[in-house]
């Protein structure tokens, strides 16, 4: 067992979720549910309502709801009164180009105030939002907006220009373009003017009676694994957005909370977006990359206090070393949290040196929709562990036997595929043209994660590897995580793939890929003192066998390392879809 960060450290509120067994005990999703109003007249259930007509009609119709800051260091602020306002332009901008509820309304924006603008107008106006990451190439585009028969588009010239327009022919479904735009002048043809299309729509709107299972997102998932499969979540969703908001991050209407991830995924939409507002919370938009040096200055300038980001970030930052941190004071911070990949030991801690704070891991994935395993704030962290259960999901490490079915696994210890009992609020509904995938992702009422894990006797769920990426070598199975987390506690090593090379005797060797912190050297010296530090540590059975430096890692653009890839490079195999990778590497 690894060390544990007692949860005294950096309290300075008090939890909502004081005491982790009685919450559970307790909770229901019903109840759950009661935390949100409901349209009025108990006309169902709308994620925009919740998110900001709710607050609209109370005080905190003058609160800030979103502090955007621009690219070129401007910044702007909308308060829940005006995205109130806002989104019903949008939605009767849409009622006026004849779209109609379940039609299908795109963004690719990055991120700037009318994405946000876009999607809480599309789910007042009923219709379904599929936010697409503004990096994406015309192909994975085009590929996207076919599968999910888009009708509308929300876009910028600039974007229009290099991916639209190459494929605009290939969008059949396509209906209208709008285009947001700095600039004034006539638009493009075929395209229509977002700011005109605002100003001729009336603020006014009436929600129509919405049913929680009523189809609101699309999102696409990672492509760490394959071909990116379209996930499709509905209204009710909302509840655990919500709920999962104010307890595994700890949202209290007075902070200011920052998600990095990009709407084009789904902690962007679900953490970026909905949770925040239904909390009530002011929310950081940033809308340039990844710069340690202004994430500092945001959190500082910002005063952030809850700050939801993810592995790859952390160690970017870690990789830019502690100085530039020191440089930086951020006392309004209180909660830390991350997604999205393992967090490796060395990354909770380092948050403690860099802010006094540890990172609370959690664990979710697009079908899920929110948060289903998390390092709360009232309990003790263990360095490397995904946490516990939310209040409301079962969870349980299982095995499917050849039939088909799924035995539970109560051994603590004892590693299996994670598997959540089917049926909360933000449960994937569909996987968009593949219901057969979706119904093998099904067994004996539980929904079958694809991740393996294992869970101590406390309770806590520790990750292993995707199903994928597990190897098997000399009778053992070794995730990559356990491997690439020892390799990181070296002061070289900023970060480490691991996969599983064919081998005659062993059936598969382990294999690394290694990128260093800036003043190591690649060299054989290094190399192999890399290699005794992980025979060290893991014992010459799982230590890799090879060892490779790479100058960086191929990852997805959601900042996942794709270790598919390293594998299929190391072993001459194609490559497979690439639309999600980040093309810098
Ligand atoms: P694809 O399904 O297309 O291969 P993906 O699984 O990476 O892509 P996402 O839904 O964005 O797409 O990511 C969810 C996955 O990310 C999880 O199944 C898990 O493997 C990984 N993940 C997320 N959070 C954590 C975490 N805290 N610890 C370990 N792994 C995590
Ligand atoms: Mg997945």
């Amino acid at each position: 067992m690894s060390d544990v960060i007692r949860k005294s450290v950096g309290l300075g509120v008090a939890p909502n979720l004081a005491d982790y067994a009685a919450y559970k005990r307790q909770f229901t999703w019903a109840r759950a549910r009661q935390e949100l109003d409901g349209l009025p007249g108990s006309q169902g259930l709308n994620i925009a309502y919740e998110a900001v007509d709710r607050h609209a009609h109370t005080v905190r119709a003058i609160h800030a709801a979103i502090r955007w800051l621009a690219r070129d260091g401007s910044k702007r602020e909308f308060t829940f009164g005006e995205l109130s306002l806002l989104s019903n332009r949008f939605a009767n901008a849409l009622s006026s180009l004849g779209i109609n509820a379940g039609d299908r309304v795109f963004a690719l924006t990055g991120r700037i105030p009318a994405l946000y603008l876009a999607a809480l107008g599309t789910w007042k106006h009923r219709a379904v939002f599929c936010t697409l990451f503004s990096a994406f190439g015309p192909e994975p585009i085009r590929q996207r907006m076919n599968l999910g028969e888009a009708s509308v588009l929300v876009t910028t010239p600039a974007l229009y220009k290099r991916k639209i327009i190459p494929v605009r022919a290939d969008l059949p479904t396509l209906k209208h373009v709008i285009l947001v735009s700095e600039n004034e002048g006539a638009p493009p043809p075929n395209t229509l003017s977002w700011d005109a299309l605002m100003e001729a729509s009336s603020d006014a709107y009436t929600i129509a009676p919405t049913r929680p299972d009523d189809i609101a997102l699309l999102h696409f998932t990672s492509g760490t694994t394959g071909i990116p499969k379209g996930a499709v979540h509905v209204h009710e969703a909302v509840v655990a957005h919500h709920i999962t908001g104010k307890l595994a991050l700890d949202l209290h209407p007075d902070d200011i909370y920052w998600c990095t991830a990009d709407p084009g995924w789904v902690t962007g939409t679900s953490y970026g977006i909905i949770a925040p507002l239904t909390n009530g919370v002011t929310s950081i938009v940033d809308e340039a990359e990844f710069d340690a040096e202004r994430w500092y200055n945001i959190l500082q300038n910002h005063r952030v206090s809850v700050w939801y980001t993810a592995p790859t970030a952390i160690r970017m930052m870690m990789k830019a070393g502690l100085d530039l941190v020191r440089q930086h004071r951020t006392p309004d911070l209180r909660f830390l949290a991350s997604v999205g990949e393992p967090l490796n030991p060395e990354a909770v801690r380092w948050g403690v040196d860099a802010f006094g704070l540890p990172f609370h891991d959690n664990w979710w994935q697009t079908e899920t929709g929110g948060i289903m395993l998390a390092n709360f704030a009232a309990m003790d962290i263990r360095p490397g562990s995904m946490g516990k259960p939310m209040p409301g999901i079962e969870a349980a490490l299982v095995a499917q036997d050849k039939a088909g079915r799924i035995n539970v696994i109560e051994n603590p210890d004892e590693q299996g595929e994670l598997a959540l009992k089917a049926g909360w609020p933000s449960m994937f509904r569909a996987y968009l043209n593949q219901s057969d995938r979706y119904k093998t992702c099904f067994a004996d009422g539980w929904y079958l994660t694809g991740d393996l894990a294992k869970r101590d006797c406390d309770g806590y769920y520790w990750f292993i590897g995707r199903k994928d990426d597990v190897i098997k070598t000399s009778g053992h199975l070794i995730g990559p995580f356990e491997v690439e987390s020892v390799l990181m506690e070296h002061p070289a090593v900023a970060e480490a793939g691991v996969i599983g090379k064919p081998d005659p005797v062993a059936f598969e060797l382990i294999k690394a890929f290694v990128s260093l912190k800036s003043g190591y050297a690649a060299n054989e010296e290094l190399r192999r003192a890399l290699l005794a530090h992980a025979r060290h540590r893991l014992g010459a059975a799982i230590a890799p066998k090879q060892l490779e430096f790479a100058q960086s890692l191929p990852k997805t653009r959601s900042g996942k390392i794709m270790r598919r890839l390293l594998k299929a490079r190391e072993l001459g195999l194609p490559e497979g879809d690439l639309s999600t990778l980040e093309t810098s590497t």
